[in-house]
């Protein structure tokens, strides 16, 4: 039985959601959320310097945002606004982040170092925009002082992604996309006011990345039961998984833009970051379906495309990640698998993980990089084969446990279409063509360490271009896929 309190958790309710964690059983595998507040609320922007003066006695701001104008609902600019609240009691410095090129700004650790270039004196910063702002903020001041950072506070521009509530920074070094710890901003703000004014893609990308609801704890479980993950606790994804399938039922209201549903939306996604964190981990919200739309951002450098919003990229994924499970659930037969067969060795690996990546950059370091976290995975499944064989044996139980957890592809691909989420990679803010898609497909298990149901069906000879194709026609069907 799932506990009630976590069915209806509330974001806003921190230290309520805390002590229900403390409760549950096996509650040492779960981490403090250190946040001091999460506010959604409508007008709650007007609270920015009762915010700061939380965190702080001291008197100098830094305002960090990007360099893209917007405004709420009743069409005031933001960052305007935030500024001249602040002023009337801080002495504040506007910092804007802006790429070389006015490209769209990356997460970059350069783009951090020039944040933190202006944090001599500073005692607050408040950073003002989407993910990508939210992560240079949190990456920035974390990096400076890993011990105490800097007090921040984020006042979120969208509801784009979950990462706002979360301890990690997804970064992008040398053009590979990596999460990394970094902390949580003490105090998160999301005016409705605002995020209702945000365009409608950057909202529904926010209901794509909790797509990944239906495959990410999947994936975990699965990697836990094979030894080759680690912390996993059902609590992060029970305390999402209800309000997810409503927000699902409530798909055509947010394209309608249901101000409940989008406060719905807002409760959710901000409590997805809190999963991440509670794990001290991305797993909960970041399995297959992630790592299919990482190789796209990676690709878009050399495709000189930009990068897509993440959420509706990583919903379509999502759909291909649901087809897989349900591939796994109805269709593997554990009996049919020569376990000695399973196991290829670095050597016959290295050429393929560098074949995959080796076209991204001259210097090889994109494969580099994907290679020394590969091989990591490699070792530990190695060294985990009893537990392959007893996985195998036990299919069965494994399928009764997961069954609640994961959804039809097809109810997914429905309720997408009926929130205005975009289906195809090809209708993407950035397409993404069927030949850069279906490379992402092909080879997005050999990017990482992190252990996924594409993993296991590599490992068993089932995973190839063939059954890559299956699933991109079975999307197909559904209106969905490339
Ligand atoms: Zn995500």
């Amino acid at each position: 039985m799932i506990d009630e309190r976590l069915i209806r958790a509330d974001a806003t309710k921190l230290r309520e959601l805390e002590k229900v964690m403390q409760e549950q059983e096996h509650a040492e595998l779960l981490y403090p959320i250190d946040m001091k507040d999460i506010c959604i609320a409508s007008g709650a922007v007007e609270g920015i310097c009762d915010a700061v003066a939380s965190l702080t006695a001291g008197k100098k701001v830094l305002l960090v945002t990007g360099p893209i104008a917007f405004t709420d609902n009743a069409d005031r600019k933001v960052k305007e606004r935030v500024l001249e609240l602040l002023k009337t009691k801080y002495d504040v410095e506007w910092f804007v982040v802006r790429e070389p090129d006015n490209s769209i700004v990356h997460c970059t650790p350069e783009n951090a170092a020039l944040v933190a270039e202006h944090f001599a004196g500073v005692d607050c910063v408040v950073g003002i925009g989407g993910g990508t702002m939210c992560d240079l903020c949190k990456y920035s001041t974390y990096t400076a002082n890993h011990d105490n950072p800097l007090p921040l506070i984020i006042v979120q521009s969208a509801l784009s992604v979950n990462a706002f509530s979360d301890n990690s920074s997804v970064m992008l070094f040398s053009g590979v996309k990596r999460t990394v710890h970094s902390r949580y901003p003490n105090i998160l703000i999301i005016d409705t006011d605002i995020v209702a004014a945000a365009p409608a893609e950057m909202n529904v990308s926010g209901y794509g990345d909790l797509i990944a609801t239906w495959t990410a704890p999947v994936d975990w479980y699965l990697g836990n039961v094979l030894g080759m993950a680690s912390g996993f606790h059902t609590a992060p994804s029970d305390m999402i998984r209800t309000q997810c399938e409503e927000l699902l039922e409530n798909s055509a209201k947010l394209a309608a833009g249901d101000s409940k549903v989008l406060y719905d939306l807002a409760n959710v996604l901000t409590l997805s970051g809190l999963s991440m964190g509670l794990a001290d981990q991305s797993s909960p919200a970041s399995g297959s379906e992630h790592v299919m739309s990482h190789l796209i951002d990676m690709a878009s450098k050399v495709r000189k495309t930009g990068i897509c919003y993440h959420g509706t990229q990583v919903a379509v994924s999502g759909i291909n990640s649901c087809i897989i499970w349900d591939y796994l659930l109805n269709e593997f037969d554990p009996k049919s698998i020569d376990v000695d067969k399973c196991y290829p060795t670095l050597e016959e690996m290295e050429p393929k993980v560098r074949a995959a990546f080796d076209w991204l950059d001259d210097t090889h370091s994109a494969a580099n990089e994907c290679w020394s976290d590969y091989q990591k995975k490699l070792t530990k499944w190695h060294q985990n084969k009893e537990k392959f064989k007893a996985f195998l044996e036990n299919f069965d139980e494994f399928k009764k446990t997961v069954a609640p957890w994961v959804k039809k592809p097809e109810y997914i691909a429905k309720c997408m279409h009926e929130a205005n989420a975009p289906c195809r990679y090809s209708v993407l803010n950035y397409p993404v063509d069927a030949k850069t898609a279906t490379w992402a497909m092909n080879n997005c298990h050999l990017m990482r360490n992190r252990f996924s149901v594409i993993d296991l069906l590599n490992y068993c000879g089932i995973w190839n271009e063939e059954f890559v194709q299956k699933i991109i026609a079975r999307a197909d069907s559904m209106d969905a896929g490339l």
